[in-house]
């Protein structure tokens, strides 16, 4: 039986010990030692526990060992370092009771586990959590992490940085409370939108975020890591360039204005002056004016009049730039409609003529009528500014990878563009007009405001002369 036992202790990787606690000598070791500390057993036995202590653990280990002994002592569970074989200090975990044997000494029996292995684990595991921690707390972005309900489970002090709440108010509530935003819990795919928060100082600054599901292995969401960028500086610095450009253009659309205003005014005139001279003529001679002449002079002012607001509504709605932020359904023909309003006069005073092929009806895009009726204006007249004859505009659709796309195409016969810039037309702010004309700006605006349309823009030059802008738009 002593023997069956004898085997069975002596079986087991970690340490199982007897001491006497007044000496503090092992009494008993199981062959597990010779492992563990490189002595055999019936060597092992006699020796004083505090010989094996590493230095580091050694007062701590004096302080729990000196305590008197307690018949209601459950027993200690302690972690510290002993000596292990060739003189390596490992952790270990021990795990004692105190007990009075048969002859009436107190001793202590124990089981000693060597813990190395898992410490040498977790403490990789720390470090490459401090790692993370700092690669997350230190990049400036907004961070939240929200599982599969949309609560938070996480925030860095990006976030807390850029809305003024704290990780302790954040964790466990749900998202939308903390930072409402468009965010789909079931889709599986990676989306980006836009928020707008007050900032802790009260200033609104626009985040550009992109939201990065997890699944599981059903393919169901189970959370979703957010990353928000500041975006308030760069759109801003944007909306300048915007502008900059727009009222570069409005500058030189002032003589179509002033033309596209003074036509309808002269028309006017000269209807008020016949319908007048129609009045006079009648009262001369004792009679009534003609209501058919008179009504048909009153309806070419009505359409005259209609004619110079569409003007003036195009010229203001192109002055104040964006209407809202939120993207709308529009016709893109009425994009391309409005920019030749703006800049036919012009196209005919540079002696060139304007060909129109519209598709219609087309697909709806979403974006901002005006914006795109900026780009046309700006191809347009860079059109002109090329120095040929003929200027065509169509629109149409295009299927590509299943999906329908409008398109906008622009061409002229002119000199071409330059081969030098034509890989970065669109990149950098090139201009090979005079100064004072080119500012360079227009078609980095232009891909730009296509781009948050979901679109693009290419440039070539065509086989038979000319440029060729193409622009495609996603439709709704
Ligand atoms: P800007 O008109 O102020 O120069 P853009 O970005 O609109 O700025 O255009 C950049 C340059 O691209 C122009 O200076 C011109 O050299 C070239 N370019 C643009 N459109 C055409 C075109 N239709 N034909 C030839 N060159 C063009």
């Amino acid at each position: 039986m002593r023997a069956r036992y004898q085997s069975l202790v002596d079986s087991m990787v970690d340490v199982a010990y007897t001491l006497d606690v007044e000496t503090g000598k092992f009494t008993f070791v199981n062959a597990a030692v010779a492992d563990m500390f490189g002595i055999p057993p019936e060597k092992f036995v006699g020796t004083h526990f505090l010989e094996l202590i590493a230095p580091e653990s050694a007062e701590e280990v004096r302080n729990t060992t000196t305590r008197e002994y307690d018949p209601s002592d459950t027993g200690t569970f302690t972690r510290f370092s002993m000596v292990g074989a060739g003189g390596a200090v490992r952790h270990v975990e021990v795990r004692a009771r105190r007990w009075v044997d048969g002859e009436g000494r107190v001793v202590s029996t124990g089981v000693i586990r060597d813990v190395e292995e898992r410490f040498q684990l977790e403490r990789r595991l720390d470090s490459e959590m401090n790692r993370l921690r700092s690669i997350v707390e230190s990049n400036g972005a907004l961070i939240v992490l929200v599982d599969h309900a949309l609560d938070v489970a996480m925030v860095n002090s990006g976030f807390t940085a850029l809305t003024g709440i704290t990780t302790t108010d954040a964790v466990g509530r749900p998202l939308q409370e903390i930072l409402p935003c468009p965010l789909d819990p079931a889709r599986t795919k990676r989306s980006r939108f836009a928020v707008r928060r007050r900032d802790p100082s009260g200033r609104e600054r626009l985040i550009a975020i992109t939201a990065t599901p997890a699944t599981d292995a059903e393919g169901t969401v189970s959370s979703i890591m957010l990353l928000g960028v500041d975006d308030t500086e760069r759109r801003e610095a944007e909306q300048a360039l915007y502008n900059a450009e727009r009222f570069a253009t409005v500058g030189e659309m002032a003589s179509t204005m002033a033309h596209e205003i003074s036509q309808p005014l002269q028309v006017i005139n000269i209807a008020c002056a016949s319908a007048l001279d129609e009045f006079v003529l009648a009262s001369e001679q004792g009679g009534q004016p003609d209501p058919a002449f008179v009504q048909g002079k009153l309806d070419r002012i009505a359409q005259q009049v209609d004619q110079a607001s569409r003007i003036i509504g195009d010229l203001r709605a192109f002055v104040r730039g964006t209407s809202s932020d939120t993207p709308e359904p529009f016709d893109p023909n009425e994009a391309v409609r409005r920019a030749i309003d703006l800049t036919d006069h012009g196209l005919g005073e540079a002696g060139m003529t304007l060909q129109e092929r519209l598709d219609a009806p087309l697909p709806t895009v979403l974006g901002d009528a005006g914006h795109l009726a900026q780009v046309l204006v700006n191809l347009l007249n860079n059109a002109r500014d090329a120095g040929g004859s003929i200027i065509s505009i169509a629109t149409g659709t295009v299927q590509e990878n299943g999906r329908t796309f409008v398109r906008i195409a622009v061409e002229d016969s002119g000199h071409g563009i330059p081969s030098d810039i034509l890989p970065r037309l669109f990149t950098s702010f090139v201009t090979t007009k005079p100064s004072g004309k080119g500012t360079g700006l227009g078609l980095r605006i232009c891909r730009r405001i296509l781009e948050e349309m979901g679109g693009r823009i290419t440039a070539a030059n065509r086989a038979e002369g000319g440029a060729r802008f193409e622009i495609l738009l996603p439709s709704q």
